[in-house]
């Protein structure tokens, strides 16, 4: 073999390997595309799905009733163009280049960390997010509460803030950062805490005050952590499997209600929507669980921070040919939320209906196991910015912005809820 075509076996090898591990040990997505795919059948949206699922080369980022979004690396063009045209579905590139959306987001983070340790001009890090909540509820011992949800696989501490200004509140649950890679959702949940303390408007104030917040900014802290330091595109949980070389689960799909039902989840444990070996197999689930059941009596709403989609959902997941009992309630609340935002400067638009009915069966999850299993009748996905110019590696820059839409949104959320006799005690 000449010595040309050893380098070119050999960066064929490299390339198809899939990410590459640099230097600071964090995994490198160079030239990584992601494609929207346009399906217009369930056997296309089956064979992508099964196509894609354990292979390094290919990650599942998000799916919508009609897309499924795919990272590619560089080495898998040729074979995704090949499978693309046997399975006669559209594709269309939308990310040329992964990594540089991870460069440009750790140089804003740079640049914000020289001013501080903490903001919303840069994504924090799990200590710096823990140590900004100790500060708060130093500073505001009277009204804050902290709370321990429980130990992550790895042991770390699960830890979420309760803000109550009076005794009677009605209860609000915010669950955020369940999928490691979702970044601007413990952004947005860290920001609303901050608001609902210090701002002045009267909006916030009787928003904040009328009502007790319930905030875990990350459920999932192991996969966070990890997003941080090795894989900026983790998803799932960081707890290795019995049965694979794959490690973690897909904590929103691992919740003990209608499990693994009508395929709404995988049983393959390197997909990235595993449901696990067993329903709470993972213990930040449990934790979670556990944690709600014992406070259900005092809890009117549970929200569920994702990105993203731009999108509200409401239960159920199992199936769109039933719908819960107060269905229309449902949509009336989420519409309130996604007019509200829609009426900011900034004009973004929510979508909205039964996760099952918008998008696909999906199973497990927290706000259906709220919903059926705890009787919290008001329970919502929230998927954030944006619909794809980004998707999980959203500039800091829409941090801010971000966070004020949800906060209108919820504002706005809950004045329909009160409305319709949600938030009465129990
Ligand atoms: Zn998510």
């Amino acid at each position: 073999m000449s010595l040309i075509s050893f380098l070119i076996a050999l960066a064929f090898v490299v390339l198809a390997q899939g990410a590459s591990v640099g230097q600071d040990e964090r995994l490198r997505y160079d030239n990584y595309s992601v494609y929207k795919v346009k399906f217009e059948t369930q056997e296309q949206r089956s064979f992508l799905k099964k196509f894609v699922e354990d292979r390094d080369n290919f990650r599942l980022w998000q799916e919508t009733k009609d897309e499924l979004h795919l990272m590619i690396s560089p080495g898998a063009f040729s074979e995704f163009e090949s499978q693309i045209q046997k399975t006669n579905v559209s594709a269309k590139v939308f990310i040329g280049n992964v990594q540089e959306l991870i460069d440009s987001e750790d140089e804003a983070n740079l640049k914000a960390s020289r001013d501080g340790s903490f903001g919303w001009t840069k994504y924090n890090s799990l200590a710096e997010i823990y140590e900004w909540l100790d500060g708060i509820l130093a500073t505001y011992p009277t009204i804050t509460e902290s709370f321990v949800l429980g130990q992550s696989y790895e042991g770390r501490t699960i830890r979420g803030i309760k803000i109550s200004y009076k005794a009677n509140n009605p209860g609000v649950f915010i669950e955020s950062n369940i999928h490691a890679r979702e970044w601007i959702t413990s952004a947005t949940a860290t920001w609303l805490i901050n608001e609902f303390l210090t701002s002045t408007d009267e909006l916030v104030r009787n928003l904040a005050e009328n009502h007790d917040w319930y905030i875990v900014p990350v459920l999932n802290v192991d996969g966070f952590v990890y997003t941080h330091e090795k894989d900026r595109m983790w998803r799932k949980t960081r707890q290795p499997s019995d049965i694979s070389t794959c490690v973690g689960v897909d904590p929103n799909r691992n919740y003990d209600s209608h499990w693994m039902e009508s395929n709404g989840a995988s049983s393959n444990p390197c997909a990235e929507d595993y449901g696990g070996p067993n329903p709470f197999s993972e213990p930040e689930i449990q934790a979670m669980a556990d944690y709600v059941s014992s406070n259900k009596d005092k809890i009117n709403v549970l929200l569920a921070f994702h990105s993203y989609s731009q999108l509200l959902l409401s239960p159920y997941g199992h199936t769109d040919e039933e719908f819960p009992p107060n269905f229309d309630d449902l949509m009336e609340v989420a519409k309130a939320y996604a007019d509200a935002v829609e009426s900011l400067p900034y004009g973004t638009t929510y979508r909205y209906g039964s996760s099952a009915g918008v998008l696909y069966f999906a199973t497990g999850a927290t706000i259906d196991w709220a919903y059926n299993e705890q009787g919290v009748e008001i329970s919502y996905t929230i998927e954030f910015r944006d619909t794809g110019r980004y998707g999980f590696i959203l500039p800091p820059v829409h941090i801010i912005p971000n966070a004020e839409e949800a906060l209108v949104g919820i504002a706005a959320l809950i004045d329909k809820c009160q409305e319709l006799g949600y938030l009465e005690l129990k």
